[in-house]
């Protein structure tokens, strides 16, 4: 198993780590930094540095329960045991938290189901089932653009996954399940506005977001509508 550093700090950039295993695929290390592909949002890259060589993760997917480090086409392998540097991409990941934080704040904006998502380092998106509600693009903008304002904090805590199953209403992701770490689930909480399970990346505090554009309201079918935010700097 590796360790996931970045479940507990999401602002670790890089880590020591060693090799565990070493496929076609790409690197397995004991413990990493890279964000593995999950729950809408997207897979870190980076570099993993080794003496006289750096590797450059284009992806970190799951695969079979194992974090893989996918490396560039070409690249060289290396051994299993080999010592080295993870470094994370990190003004794309930052990118990719501030949007993660902003779809929680869009969530909690619209309150209806989350049908589907994709995160993005420019632009993200979410489709709601709206059970009949109708919803306006304006009210929803100014409700995102006062709690990034407020600069509310977004704070961490882990319950039993046995507890997650007694209060669904912690999962909001109609199409995923948040990861446990050995039985354990995160929730994510931002202050008086949003309280869910979540395995992704945050920022500290809603302020850390910055000025975002919410586009038009898209029709994806009778119920389901898709709203995508975009990041303005
Ligand atoms: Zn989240």
């Amino acid at each position: 198993m590796t360790e996931e550093l970045f479940r507990a700090d999401a602002y670790a950039r890089t880590c020591e780590a060693e090799v565990t295993a070493a496929l076609e695929g790409g690197v397995c290390l004991d413990r990493t930094v890279f964000y593995c592909q999950g729950g809408g949002q997207p897979g870190d890259r980076g570099r993993l540095q080794l003496e006289g060589a750096a590797l450059e993760v284009v992806d970190t997917v799951k695969d079979g329960g194992h974090i893989v480090h996918r490396l560039a086409d070409g690249s060289l392998m290396p051994a299993v045991g080999a010592s080295l540097v993870a470094e994370i991409d990190w003004p794309r990941r930052h990118r990719l938290m501030r949007m993660h934080s902003a779809m929680h704040l869009l969530c909690a904006a619209i309150a209806r189901p989350v049908t589907g998502g994709q995160v993005g380092a420019d632009r993200s998106r979410l489709d709601f089932d709206l059970q009949g509600a109708s919803i306006d693009k304006d009210e929803i903008a100014e409700r995102v653009a006062g709690w990034i304002a407020e600069d509310r904090p977004i704070r961490f805590m882990w319950i039993d996954a046995d507890e997650l199953d007694a209060r669904p209403e912690l999962v909001k992701t109609m199409s995923v399940r948040p990861p446990a770490t050995s039985g354990r689930i995160r929730l994510v909480e931002i202050a008086g506005v949003d309280l869910q399970a979540c395995g992704g990346t945050h920022v500290r505090s809603t302020g850390e977001i910055g000025a975002l554009h919410v586009g038009k309201i898209e029709n994806k079918g009778r119920q389901n509508r898709r709203i995508a935010l975009t990041l303005l700097d």
